[in-house]
């Protein structure tokens, strides 16, 4: 084979710029984007060519050239992060952008965000305003704390509440309570960070108020309580609750923090979900700081929360950590949306996502299935469809054991593997990430609403990803 001549065969730069379909792409894209693909792909045959043992296979190689130009082209123009479909079922799905925040609310947002707004400006007295200003009201409202602020996500609340209260001292903690959330998010470590030192009480399963009793010094500036969102300790155990904690941190007056986690303003025991504690009951039993995620129960975007009392959120909005932690203005839009739902708790549990998918009744989720199961059967692919039931998680750390009843649309290739679907799935303009089970693709029509259904539907049929 003449390997030589099949590189002589390779078109030339000029020659490639000739070309009627790449100077189609050229009224497009700017040069520089075509040149990088034109010299990316000619490398790529050329390495092609050197390893190649079949002479038809490089000439083919060749002839695709062009089709492999335009398609570089248009991916270096493709934005990376894309809408996926969430067939997993898992709600707060942590890799998949969490919580999903409501179009109606993204839609104000987008118009306050892609204009000018009154962010940092008080229009009743004409000068510079607080960022924090569009919620802390509402906050309060709705959890009856005296102040609040908000800043990048709830690991950075924690850092700054540490920061602001306790750097150079000591705060105390169970050893039940030393969590790490996902991400390497560990409360000890966010502790070192902050500049305060830990110290641990009691045991893993155990932990009295006598412990923190003994454990309180003069060099102590706090209690620290943590949710242990993401696991359960069953069995022999006892931890000591904030109430308990109160009238010690009030006789030697430290401040009792709480890291919720969550961050649930609504009892979800009337929808059947498991207790979680709310944060307007932390705030009741007397904890002078209480800080949660936006993006996880709540259903807003990711922000850290925190409330509490006044003169201790003060400190934080002063401390010069918050400058660097502090929310964007899309945020702060998109927070003040959400919290606003909650004025009515049958709003909220309609128009928050994750809440209406948290508490959407199965017999809800069955119709939802079967629909798509019988449009998916009448366009015919080579695929058997049925309909199942299935659990759904919550995710994202809350409520790790909680099991939702819920139903699923099993895709059964006819024509080729399992594997070969899922990565063709992945692989689709909106990729459609399924709940693989015992080497059956599920679709946990939970987490899949109507739009996102109907999208499904003509994806499997035009992307062909059935066919062998
Ligand atoms: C999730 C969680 C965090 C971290 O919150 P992010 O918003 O993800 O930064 C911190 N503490 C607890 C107890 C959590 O559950």
């Amino acid at each position: 084979m003449d390997k030589s001549r099949l590189y002589r065969g390779i078109p030339k730069v000029d020659v490639l710029l000739a070309d009627k379909r790449i100077q189609e792409l050229e009224e497009t894209y700017s040069r520089e984007t075509l040149m990088e693909a034109i010299r990316t792909e000619t490398d790529a045959l050329r390495a092609f060519i050197g390893s190649c043992e079949e002479e038809e296979a490089a000439v083919r190689q060749t002839g695709l050239l062009v089709p492999h130009i335009a398609k570089r082209v248009q991916a270096i123009n493709t934005p990376n992060m894309r809408k996926v479909i969430n067939g997993t079922g898992t709600i707060l799905h942590t890799n998949l952008g969490r919580a999903p925040i409501s179009p109606e609310h993204m839609q104000r947002a987008a118009r306050l965000v892609s204009g000018y707004s009154n962010l940092e400006y008080n229009l009743e007295e004409g000068h510079r305003g607080e960022r924090y200003s569009h919620f802390e009201k509402l906050l309060c409202r709705l959890t009856g704390a005296e102040a609040a602020m908000a800043v990048n996500n709830n690991a950075a609340a924690v850092m700054l509440i540490l920061s602001s209260l306790a750097k150079g001292g000591e705060v105390v903690v169970s050893r039940g309570e030393l969590v790490e959330i996902g991400g390497k998010f560990r409360i000890p470590d966010v502790m070192e960070q902050s500049g305060a030192t830990l110290v641990e009480v009691g045991t893993t399963n155990k932990t009295h108020l006598a412990d923190y009793e003994e454990a309180v010094t003069e060099e102590t500036k706090a209690l620290l309580k943590v949710h242990t969102s993401n696991y359960r300790i069953v069995g022999f155990t006892e931890s000591v609750g904030i109430d308990e904690l109160i009238p010690l941190a009030k006789e030697k007056g430290i401040p009792v923090i709480e890291d919720l986690g969550s961050g649930v303003l609504v009892d979800l025991s009337r929808y059947g979900i498991t207790y979680e504690p709310t944060v307007q009951e932390s705030i009741r039993k007397g904890a002078d700081v209480v800080c949660f995620s936006g993006d996880k129960l709540l259903g807003g975007p990711q922000a850290g929360i925190i409330i509490g009392k006044k003169e201790y959120i003060d400190r934080m909005k002063k401390n010069q950590l918050t400058r660097a932690l502090r929310i964007d203005k899309f945020t702060a839009a998109a927070l003040e949306l959400t919290l606003h739902e909650y004025l009515s708790e049958e709003q909220a549990m309609r128009k928050i996502p994750v809440l209406s998918m948290i508490t959407m009744p199965a017999q809800d989720v069955k119709r939802r299935a079967d629909a798509f199961a019988r449009r998916l059967r009448r366009l015919g692919l080579p695929a058997r469809v049925e309909v199942q039931p299935c659990q759904s998680q919550i995710g994202g750390g809350s409520l790790p054991l909680e099991r939702i009843d819920s139903y699923a649309v099993a895709i059964h290739p006819e024509k080729i593997s399992v594997p070969e679907l899922e990565e063709r799935l992945r692989r689709l303009d909106v990729p459609i990430i399924p709940r693989t089970v015992n080497d059956t693709i599920l679709l946990d029509m939970r987490t899949v609403p109507e739009e996102d259904a109907a999208l499904a539907a003509r994806e499997l049929k035009e992307g062909e990803v059935l066919e062998p």
